[in-house]
C-alpha cells in the first residue's frame, strides 16, 4: 500500500529543529516550489496530483477553491483502489475550507478569537483524522490524507514555537501509526515567522520511508516518483 500524508504548510526548518524523526522518516528535505510565481495551497496540491505546473489553468479562476481536477488527470488513474481525503483540487471539503477563511478574516477583524478559531481548526482535524484511520480498514491500493492543520494554526500562530511544537508533534504522532510500502509525506510549502504569525515559505518538505534517490525534487516530480515506487 502507498500512503501520502499531505501535510499543508509542514516547515522543513520546523521539523529539524523540534527533531521529529517520524516526520523526517528515511529521507527527506526540501521541495522546488521556485517555477511558481506564489506559494498557493490550491496551486501546488493540484500540480502536485497532475505532475505538472497547473498555476495558469488555476489562475484564470475566479474562485480558485473551486478548482477540482477529475481524477483521470491525477496520478491516481494508474491505481484501481484509491482514496483521497479532503485533497486540495481533487476531494477537499469545500465548506470547511472556506469556513476556516472566513473565520481567518474575523480574527483581523476583532470578531473572533484565536481559541475560537483554533477550537475548529481542530475540529476539523479530528474529523480528517477519524476518515483516514477508518480508510486504513479498507484495501486501498494508495491512500492520501491530507491535514491542514500545521497551516491553519500557522497562520496565526508560527511564531509560537512551544505551541507549533505541539501541532508538529500530532502531525507525527498520525505518521508514526501507519505502516506502508511506500511512505511519502509532503508539504505544499512551508512557512516563516511573522512576529506571532505565519506566512508561506517558498519550498516545501517531504520525506519517504525509502531512498528518493533524488535531492531537490520539483513538487510536480512526484506524480511519476509515487508511480515508479508502486511498481
Ligand atoms: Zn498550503
Amino acid at each position: 500500500m502507498i500512503l501520502i500524508l499531505a501535510y499543508d504548510g509542514l516547515e522543513y526548518n520546523y521539523v529539524g529543529e523540534f527533531n521529529l524523526k517520524g516526520l523526517m522518516q528515511k529521507d527527506f528535505g526540501k521541495t522546488d516550489i521556485s517555477e511558481f510565481s506564489e506559494p498557493r495551497t490550491m496551486v501546488l496540491w493540484s500540480s502536485f496530483l497532475a505532475g505538472k505546473n497547473l498555476e495558469k489553468r488555476i489562475l484564470k479562476l475566479k474562485n480558485i477553491w473551486k478548482f477540482k481536477l477529475k481524477p483521470k488527470e491525477t496520478f491516481f488513474k494508474h491505481f484501481k483502489k484509491w482514496k483521497a481525503i479532503d485533497v486540495p483540487g481533487l476531494t477537499h471539503k469545500e465548506e470547511e475550507h472556506e469556513l476556516e477563511r472566513k473565520l481567518l478574516k474575523m480574527y483581523f477583524e476583532e470578531n473572533l478569537s484565536i481559541k475560537e478559531y483554533d477550537k475548529i481548526v481542530f475540529e476539523h482535524h479530528k474529523e480528517n483524522k477519524e476518515e483516514f484511520f477508518k480508510s486504513l480498514e479498507e484495501d486501498y491500493e494508495i491512500i492520501m490524507a491530507y491535514f491542514p492543520l500545521a497551516d491553519l494554526i500557522g497562520h496565526l500562530s508560527f511564531g509560537l514555537k512551544s505551541k507549533m511544537r505541539l501541532v508538529y508533534k500530532e502531525l507525527e504522532s498520525i505518521a508514526k501509526k501507519v505502516e506502508a510500502d511506500f511512505k511519502l509525506i509532503i508539504s505544499d510549502h512551508g512557512m516563516k515567522a511573522v512576529g506571532r504569525y505565519g506566512d508561506h515559505s517558498n519550498y516545501g518538505f517531504w520525506s519517504t520511508n525509502k531512498k528518493l534517490g533524488t535531492k531537490n525534487p520539483k513538487i510536480t516530480d512526484f506524480a511519476t516518483l509515487i508511480l515508479n515506487f508502486s511498481k
